[in-house]
């Protein structure tokens, strides 16, 4: 569905990232780990368009979108920090980006009280996020980035906010979302077990570079690097 190929980005003489090449496949939940300073939210910005590589492309359906702005390649984006607007109700949250998109009003109401009903916030509609709590204001942020049916969904450590039972709670509700709205995710966290616990694949990254690939399942049981093994809490 979008494929990077030989991504680098470097800040000054820093390499931030170095040679990323990944394949992400349509319906699947990628999920990109790697401790702090790795270069996973580096890699999410230049997927989402907030960034371009310093060499290396994008590739999406045959076409070089590597410097297709933001706002034209249909990805929803969900940040660590909500950036909710504060002067809109749940419901002018959600539906913003239907207005960007100029949808009719009626379309627009209908959607964004279909998507509220599926993380849970039909009750919540009218209030303003200051009213909410922490884990609410992700979910209206989740049904922000949903309610325009992107392509890909891209999620930068969207829980890593919330105190433990909040995070596995919503850990639960992502993956039901994800089953509910067939969307591609990418999910960024430096939580090892949310990410075994939560993907279809893993792409562990260390220091700029793409470390490993692979199902949950087989990082953990074959681990390709000593780092790969220690990160993942298994020595051998
Ligand atoms: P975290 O888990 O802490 O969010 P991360 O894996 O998302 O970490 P990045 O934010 O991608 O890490 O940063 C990777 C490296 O690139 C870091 O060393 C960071 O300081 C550096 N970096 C990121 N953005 C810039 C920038 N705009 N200018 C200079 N250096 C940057
Ligand atoms: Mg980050």
């Amino acid at each position: 569905q979008l494929e990077a190929i030989a991504i680098s980005r470097r800040f000054g003489d820093f390499q931030a990232l170095e040679d990323i090449s990944i394949g992400i496949e349509k319906g699947e939940f990628l999920t990109l780990l790697g401790p702090s300073g790795s270069g996973k939210s580096t890699f999410l910005n230049i997927l989402a368009g907030f960034d371009a590589p310093s060499s290396g492309k994008l590739v999406q359906g045959g076409e070089d979108v590597t410097h297709r702005p933001a706002e034209q390649r249909n990805f929803g984006m969900v940040f660590q920090g909500y950036a909710l607007f504060p002067h809109l109700t749940v419901a002018g949250n959600v539906s913003f980006p239907l207005r960007v998109r100029k949808v009719p009003s009626a379309d627009r109401s209908r959607r964004v009280a279909q998507v509220l009903e599926s993380v849970g916030l039909t009750a919540h509609a009218d209030k303003l996020p200051r009213q909410l709590s922490g884990g609410q204001q992700q979910r209206v942020a989740l049904a922000r980035a949903l309610v325009f049916s992107p392509d890909i969904l891209l999620l930068d450590e969207p829980l890593s906010a919330l105190d433990k039972t909040l995070r596995e709670q919503l850990q639960i509700e992502l993956q039901r979302i994800h089953r509910e709205f067939r969307t591609t995710f990418v999910f960024v966290t430096h939580d090892q077990s949310e990410a075994l616990a939560l993907s279809s694949r893993v792409a562990i990254f260390n220091h700029g570079r793409l470390m490993q690939v692979g199902k949950p399942a087989d990082v953990y049981t074959r681990p390709g690097s000593r780092f790969v093994a220690e990160f993942l809490g298994q020595v051998n």
